[in-house]
């Protein structure tokens, strides 16, 4: 027997909408974790069992599997709580939670004389957290807001500041070690939206890296915010009327 209270968020005590699994197994909405946690901590802790984890290790994989039963099992339910996510999410606030996306592969090389020689490449790029922002932001590309990506390298290369001006972000280069690359992502004037900084640590291990970090932005100065608001604000005074 499929029963009802395996597939209820503990935060909404709706049915699974875009559930996502912490590592502890415990499952939530996208929409409600996201609303409940702050992901600009270095680190958060399960809303049931307040077991903690660090940011960077992916909280929000949707499970696909979870919402598929759910969407079988009580379709009515299913859509009700995805009408009322909808509502609210039309009324976007200015801050928008997004992803950045960063990480590192490499190559490695025997050199003869000094041991083995890498070369990596370590890259960035903006995503979404929510499928519901992108549709009301009419599928807007996040990185196309990018003036440019500052990586500060170690000071044993020439130049150590690189500044990459054009997508994709990334920069390859090759080294005898790991280091840690300050990370910093500047957006177009118009925009008005404040940089964002981090730090990447290169790891020469396994297949490389790739880590996620949610961010918020400040988002009021886009035109597809603008159009949106103007929208949200033409439905509420023909609902008025
Ligand atoms: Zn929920
Ligand atoms: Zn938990």
């Amino acid at each position: 027997m499929i029963s009802k209270d395996d597939y209820t968020c503990s935060i909404c005590l709706g049915v699974f909408v875009d559930p996502c699994k912490l590592k502890c197994n415990h499952a939530f909405c996208n929409a409600c974790l996201l609303d409940l946690i702050d992901f600009n901590n270095i680190k958060y802790k399960c809303p049931m069992c307040r077991l903690e984890f660090v940011n960077k290790d992916n909280p929000l994989s949707i499970d696909e599997d979870l919402q598929n039963i759910v969407k079988e099992n009580f379709p009515n339910q299913y859509q009700q709580r995805l009408e009322e996510i909808k509502n609210i999410q039309s009324l976007l606030p200015n801050e928008l939670k997004i992803e950045v996306n960063y990480g590192n592969y490499f190559k490695s090389e025997d050199d003869n004389d000094d041991g083995l020689q890498y070369q990596w490449t370590t890259h960035v790029s903006l995503d979404y957290t929510r499928k519901s922002d992108k549709i009301a932001l009419k599928d807007l590309d996040l990185n196309s807001l990018i003036k440019n990506v500052t990586f500060q390298l170690d000071e044993t290369f020439f130049p150590d500041v690189i500044t990459v001006r054009q997508p994709p972000y990334l920069l390859t280069r090759w080294g005898y070690d790991v280091f840690t690359i300050p990370i910093k992502i500047k957006f177009k004037k118009e925009h008005k939206i404040q940089p964002i900084e981090f730090e990447h640590h290169l790891v020469f291990e396994g297949d490389g890296i790739e880590k996620r970090q949610i961010v918020k932005i400040d988002i009021s100065n886009l035109t597809q915010f603008q159009e949106l608001k103007q929208y949200s604000q033409q439905q509420q005074i023909q609902q008025q009327q």
